[in-house]
Protein backbone atom coordinates (compact mmCIF):
# COMPACT_ATOMS: atom_id res chain seq x y z
CA UNK A 1 0.00 0.00 0.00
CA UNK A 2 1.10 3.05 -1.08
CA UNK A 3 1.22 6.87 0.78
CA UNK A 4 -1.00 7.60 -1.37
CA UNK A 5 -3.10 5.04 -0.96
CA UNK A 6 -3.99 4.54 3.04
CA UNK A 7 -7.52 4.02 3.76
CA UNK A 8 -9.48 7.34 4.66
CA UNK A 9 -12.31 6.86 7.06
CA UNK A 10 -15.58 8.12 5.87
CA UNK A 11 -15.62 10.39 8.91
CA UNK A 12 -13.26 11.33 11.47
CA UNK A 13 -9.24 11.67 11.41
CA UNK A 14 -7.20 10.24 8.50
CA UNK A 15 -3.65 10.68 7.22
CA UNK A 16 -2.16 12.12 3.55
CA UNK A 17 1.22 11.34 2.82
CA UNK A 18 3.25 11.77 -0.07
CA UNK A 19 6.70 10.48 -0.99
CA UNK A 20 9.65 12.57 -0.67
CA UNK A 21 12.47 10.01 -1.83
CA UNK A 22 13.73 6.57 -2.33
CA UNK A 23 16.05 4.56 -1.24
CA UNK A 24 17.12 1.17 0.14
CA UNK A 25 16.67 0.05 4.28
CA UNK A 26 17.22 -3.45 5.69
CA UNK A 27 13.36 -4.25 6.48
CA UNK A 28 13.45 -5.77 9.91
CA UNK A 29 9.94 -7.18 8.96
CA UNK A 30 10.70 -8.51 5.48
CA UNK A 31 13.89 -10.08 7.03
CA UNK A 32 15.88 -8.39 3.72
CA UNK A 33 17.05 -5.42 2.38
CA UNK A 34 13.93 -3.53 0.28
CA UNK A 35 13.23 -0.38 -1.18
CA UNK A 36 11.44 2.50 0.58
CA UNK A 37 9.54 5.21 0.16
CA UNK A 38 10.58 8.69 2.70
CA UNK A 39 7.10 9.76 3.53
CA UNK A 40 5.98 13.27 4.67
CA UNK A 41 2.24 13.88 5.70
CA UNK A 42 -0.18 15.43 7.88
CA UNK A 43 -3.60 14.23 9.97
CA UNK A 44 -6.92 15.50 8.31
CA UNK A 45 -10.09 16.18 9.61
CA UNK A 46 -12.33 14.73 7.16
CA UNK A 47 -15.72 14.17 6.02
CA UNK A 48 -17.16 11.74 3.61
CA UNK A 49 -13.78 10.99 2.44
CA UNK A 50 -12.79 14.88 1.69
CA UNK A 51 -9.80 16.39 4.12
CA UNK A 52 -11.51 19.68 5.30
CA UNK A 53 -9.17 20.82 8.17
CA UNK A 54 -5.44 20.06 8.36
CA UNK A 55 -4.48 19.02 11.68
CA UNK A 56 -0.47 18.17 13.02
CA UNK A 57 2.10 16.88 10.66
CA UNK A 58 3.14 13.38 10.88
CA UNK A 59 6.69 13.25 11.73
CA UNK A 60 8.78 12.25 8.20
CA UNK A 61 9.13 8.74 8.46
CA UNK A 62 9.96 5.33 5.64
CA UNK A 63 8.11 2.79 4.47
CA UNK A 64 9.24 -0.28 2.86
CA UNK A 65 7.35 -0.80 -0.56
CA UNK A 66 7.33 -4.05 0.20
CA UNK A 67 5.43 -5.23 3.27
CA UNK A 68 4.78 -1.71 4.00
CA UNK A 69 5.99 -1.64 7.75
CA UNK A 70 6.74 2.02 8.40
CA UNK A 71 10.26 2.99 10.32
CA UNK A 72 11.61 6.53 12.03
CA UNK A 73 13.99 7.75 10.41
CA UNK A 74 16.61 6.61 12.81
CA UNK A 75 16.07 2.79 10.95
CA UNK A 76 18.29 3.96 8.24
CA UNK A 77 21.19 4.18 10.19
CA UNK A 78 21.15 0.60 10.43
CA UNK A 79 23.34 -0.97 7.72
CA UNK A 80 21.43 -2.78 4.75
CA UNK A 81 22.67 -6.83 4.45
CA UNK A 82 24.46 -5.56 1.18
CA UNK A 83 26.62 -3.26 3.20
CA UNK A 84 27.19 -5.61 6.02
CA UNK A 85 28.28 -7.71 3.85
CA UNK A 86 30.60 -5.48 2.09
CA UNK A 87 31.73 -4.66 5.49
CA UNK A 88 32.54 -8.21 6.63
CA UNK A 89 34.62 -8.84 3.52
CA UNK A 90 36.56 -5.77 3.78
CA UNK A 91 37.41 -6.22 7.58
CA UNK A 92 38.60 -9.82 7.07
CA UNK A 93 40.57 -9.05 4.20
CA UNK A 94 42.12 -5.80 6.15
CA UNK A 95 42.56 -7.83 9.44
CA UNK A 96 44.25 -10.72 7.49
CA UNK A 97 46.34 -8.16 6.10
CA UNK A 98 47.29 -7.03 9.41
CA UNK A 99 48.61 -10.34 10.52
CA UNK A 100 50.09 -11.60 7.27
CA UNK A 101 52.50 -8.18 7.23
CA UNK A 102 53.30 -9.25 11.20
CA UNK A 103 56.15 -11.59 10.26
CA UNK A 104 57.25 -10.49 6.84
CA UNK A 105 57.04 -12.97 4.88
CA UNK A 106 54.41 -15.48 5.65
CA UNK A 107 54.53 -19.09 5.18
CA UNK A 108 52.53 -21.48 2.77
CA UNK A 109 50.26 -22.92 5.62
CA UNK A 110 49.53 -19.11 7.21
CA UNK A 111 48.75 -17.96 3.75
CA UNK A 112 46.68 -20.79 2.73
CA UNK A 113 44.52 -20.37 6.22
CA UNK A 114 44.53 -16.49 6.02
CA UNK A 115 42.86 -17.17 1.85
CA UNK A 116 40.32 -19.71 3.69
CA UNK A 117 38.92 -17.40 6.09
CA UNK A 118 38.87 -14.21 3.34
CA UNK A 119 36.84 -16.78 1.82
CA UNK A 120 34.41 -17.66 4.42
CA UNK A 121 33.87 -13.54 4.89
CA UNK A 122 32.51 -13.81 1.01
CA UNK A 123 36.05 -12.12 -1.13
CA UNK A 124 35.68 -13.92 -4.24
CA UNK A 125 38.95 -15.05 -5.52
CA UNK A 126 40.23 -14.43 -2.05
CA UNK A 127 44.08 -15.88 -2.61
CA UNK A 128 44.27 -12.64 -5.70
CA UNK A 129 42.82 -10.28 -3.10
CA UNK A 130 44.48 -11.06 -0.25
CA UNK A 131 47.78 -10.70 -2.46
CA UNK A 132 47.20 -7.76 -3.95
CA UNK A 133 46.43 -6.25 -0.15
CA UNK A 134 49.42 -6.93 1.34
CA UNK A 135 52.02 -6.80 -1.81
CA UNK A 136 50.61 -2.71 -2.03
CA UNK A 137 51.97 -0.42 0.61
CA UNK A 138 49.22 2.05 0.81
CA UNK A 139 46.56 -0.34 1.75
CA UNK A 140 45.61 0.38 5.09
CA UNK A 141 44.12 -1.89 7.54
CA UNK A 142 42.01 0.99 9.80
CA UNK A 143 39.44 2.25 8.21
CA UNK A 144 37.45 -1.05 6.95
CA UNK A 145 38.20 -2.53 10.35
CA UNK A 146 36.31 0.08 12.67
CA UNK A 147 33.69 0.20 9.85
CA UNK A 148 32.92 -3.39 10.24
CA UNK A 149 33.28 -3.26 14.06
CA UNK A 150 30.03 -0.70 13.96
CA UNK A 151 28.22 -3.80 12.60
CA UNK A 152 29.65 -6.27 15.33
CA UNK A 153 27.78 -6.89 18.55
CA UNK A 154 29.20 -8.71 21.35
CA UNK A 155 30.79 -11.13 21.24
CA UNK A 156 31.24 -11.63 17.63
CA UNK A 157 34.19 -9.27 17.90
CA UNK A 158 35.58 -11.97 20.03
CA UNK A 159 35.04 -14.84 17.51
CA UNK A 160 36.03 -12.58 14.90
CA UNK A 161 39.76 -12.29 16.66
CA UNK A 162 39.76 -15.74 17.19
CA UNK A 163 39.34 -16.27 13.59
CA UNK A 164 42.25 -13.76 12.94
CA UNK A 165 44.91 -14.97 15.45
CA UNK A 166 44.13 -18.55 13.96
CA UNK A 167 45.41 -17.51 10.96
CA UNK A 168 48.94 -16.94 12.99
CA UNK A 169 48.74 -20.11 14.44
CA UNK A 170 48.88 -21.75 11.45
CA UNK A 171 52.29 -21.97 11.51
CA UNK A 172 52.94 -22.30 14.97
CA UNK A 173 52.84 -19.97 18.13
CA UNK A 174 52.19 -16.44 17.47
CA UNK A 175 55.37 -14.75 17.04
CA UNK A 176 55.38 -11.29 19.52
CA UNK A 177 55.11 -9.36 15.67
CA UNK A 178 51.72 -11.44 15.31
CA UNK A 179 50.61 -10.47 18.92
CA UNK A 180 50.79 -7.50 18.03
CA UNK A 181 48.80 -7.48 14.72
CA UNK A 182 46.34 -9.63 17.10
CA UNK A 183 45.87 -6.94 19.24
CA UNK A 184 45.75 -3.95 17.01
CA UNK A 185 42.96 -5.38 15.04
CA UNK A 186 41.64 -6.14 18.11
CA UNK A 187 41.92 -2.53 19.46
CA UNK A 188 40.48 -1.58 16.20
CA UNK A 189 37.21 -3.72 16.94
CA UNK A 190 36.79 -1.97 19.80
CA UNK A 191 38.37 -4.87 21.88
CA UNK A 192 40.16 -3.85 25.07
CA UNK A 193 43.35 -4.79 25.61
CA UNK A 194 42.84 -7.34 28.40
CA UNK A 195 40.06 -9.10 26.04
CA UNK A 196 42.38 -8.73 23.19
CA UNK A 197 45.11 -10.73 25.91
CA UNK A 198 41.70 -13.22 26.90
CA UNK A 199 41.02 -14.49 23.35
CA UNK A 200 44.85 -14.35 22.02
CA UNK A 201 45.62 -16.59 25.14
CA UNK A 202 42.82 -18.75 25.06
CA UNK A 203 42.83 -19.04 21.34
CA UNK A 204 46.61 -20.40 21.60
CA UNK A 205 45.65 -22.85 24.45
CA UNK A 206 43.45 -24.30 22.42
CA UNK A 207 45.89 -24.76 19.34
CA UNK A 208 48.46 -26.18 21.62
CA UNK A 209 46.44 -28.89 23.17
CA UNK A 210 45.13 -29.65 20.31
CA UNK A 211 41.61 -29.20 20.02
CA UNK A 212 40.80 -28.76 16.78
CA UNK A 213 40.92 -25.67 14.33
CA UNK A 214 39.50 -24.74 11.48
CA UNK A 215 42.16 -25.72 9.25
CA UNK A 216 42.43 -24.90 5.34
CA UNK A 217 41.55 -27.33 2.62
CA UNK A 218 44.54 -28.43 0.91
ZN1 LIG B 1 9.28 -4.96 4.44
Amino acid sequence: MSCEELPVRLLGVGFRFRAAGFGVLHCQRCGGDRVYRQCTGRRWLHILFVPLVPLSQVPEHVQCTICGTRYRLEVLRMPTMDEMEHALAAGAVAAAVAMLRADGQPGALTLAHAVEFVTAAGVPNAAEALHGAVSEEAFEVVAPLRSFARQLVTPAEEWFLADVVRIGLADGPLSDAEIDAACLVAAHLGLTAAQARGVIRLTGESAAAGLPLPRPSS
